[in-house]
């Protein structure tokens, strides 16, 4: 069965009763496609010493976290809040590795004392913690390799004109650095962008980063950051992983040859891992017939999912309360006092009001990108996972929305 049917149930469990029991919004996860995720990198890496570091600004529930290390795979953070985090959900500095994009050097130096490994994103940080650190503890740099690969604009994260990470152009400038404080590199990494589908601009960045890889002689890790693909659609040419994890893993084994030395492989997903593991339940609160168009308003809204606002990106819908029901054409907006559709000009079963519609893929950015805009609860999250619903967050309250509020 694809991710896309309209199936109301998840490991034996009713998603309809589950919105009745919780409450709507209602952000569920489904643990088993986390464990298939992770299992498909492991597959398509046999070939390499990998280590999956999950990139969990995608989703930084506890129990996603946990299950995570139980699983065995690391994490990528970039902030010390998400290392607090990921503390709390069992994981040892050693587990972690700390990306920040352009922080605060005193949030750095916090990081680092805690045991945490930076992957330096900009000279001056490097120079800092060459002034601060010298050789005494390991660093990594992320490099920019100036290729433009990536879903959309909004998302690619490695071409000339991008915030992220040092230019390999600026290589004498890095290893002046290097060599004066007498830092150990011990990886280089690159983070491309979202949404990849295919091998060639993983090899494409994979090459710029080999190539800067002579100039380091300590080096551990190669890491080629996130940003598989998932599918969003029915209709979405899929990524063939066995393929891409192929391809990656043959070229990279013939660099550690040339280097020398077998490194290890880190690869940091954030949507592969999570992304298709989540719907968001919403309740359907009123149909308004306009001679424009028909919009089926929701009890949730850009504050909840942003990311059709925010990316233009597209979100399967299903209404699960009505499967069988006609197709109509229906724009589907939320609740909030601004402009946030998350759906134009969809067809969708027959949309009544109290139909539950859930929203696909919203296991990735979803919760960890809202906010209580319009003083909205941010939604209660369920882990379904051996086949049992777990409460993993309650929804929010009043004393929640003000907790911080003092001088009134
Ligand atoms: C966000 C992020 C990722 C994950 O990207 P996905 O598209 O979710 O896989 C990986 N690495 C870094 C450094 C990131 O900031």
């Amino acid at each position: 069965m694809s991710n896309f049917d309209n199936n109301p149930v998840v490991q034996g469990i009713d998603l309809i009763a589950l919105a009745a029991q919780f409450g709507t919004p209602l952000y569920v996860y489904d643990g088993s496609v986390i464990r298939r995720q992770v299992q498909t990198l492991r597959d398509v890496f046999s070939g390499t010493d990998l280590r999956i570091k999950f990139a969990c600004k995608a989703n930084t529930n506890l129990a996603i976290l946990r299950l995570m290390r139980e699983l065995g795979v690391g994490l990528d953070v970039v902030s010390l809040q998400e290392f607090k985090l990921a503390e709390m959900a069992g994981f040892t500095a050693g587990e972690v590795t700390y990306t920040p994009s352009g922080a605060d050097f005193a949030e750095i130096a916090e990081a680092i004392e805690a045991g945490l490994t930076l992957n330096a994103d900009s000279i001056p940080l490097l120079r800092w913690f060459g002034e601060r650190f010298g050789s005494s503890k390991p660093c990594m740099i992320r490099l920019k390799p100036n290729v433009a690969a990536g879903g959309n604009a909004k998302i690619m994260t490695a071409h000339a004109e991008s915030k992220f990470g040092i230019s390999v152009l600026l290589m004498d400038e890095i290893l002046e650095v290097v060599r004066q404080y007498d830092i150990k590199i011990t990886g280089l990494h690159q983070h491309t962008g979202s949404d990849i589908k295919d091998a060639e601009p993983f090899l494409q960045v994979a090459e710029v980063v080999f190539n800067a890889a002579a100039n380091f002689p300590d080096l551990e890790v190669i890491d080629l950051g996130g940003g598989f693909k998932v599918s969003y659609r029915p209709d979405d040419a899929v990524t063939d992983m066995q393929l891409l994890g192929r391809k990656i893993s043959d070229r990279f084994n013939e660099f550690c040859q040339s280097y020398g030395r077998k490194l290890n492989l880190w690869v940091e997903p954030g949507k592969f891992l999570v992304s298709e593991c989540g719907t968001l339940l919403v309740k359907t609160t009123v149909v308004k017939e306009d001679p424009a168009k028909t919009f089926a308003h929701v009890d949730s809204g850009l504050n909840h999912l942003i990311r059709p606002m925010m990316y233009g990106s597209y979100h399967h819908i299903l209404n699960l309360s009505n499967p069988a029901g006609d197709l109509k054409l229906y724009n589907v907006v939320g609740y909030i006092c601004e402009t946030d559709n998350f759906a134009e000009d969809r067809m969708l079963n027959e949309i009544r009001p109290g139909d539950v519609l859930a929203f696909k893929n919203a296991g990735a950015y979803g919760f960890s990108m809202s906010s209580n805009y319009n003083s909205r609860f941010r939604p209660a999250e369920v882990l379904i996972d051996g086949g049992v619903a777990r409460l993993v967050r309650r929804r929010e309250t009043l004393e929640d929305l003000v907790a911080t509020q003092t001088g009134f």
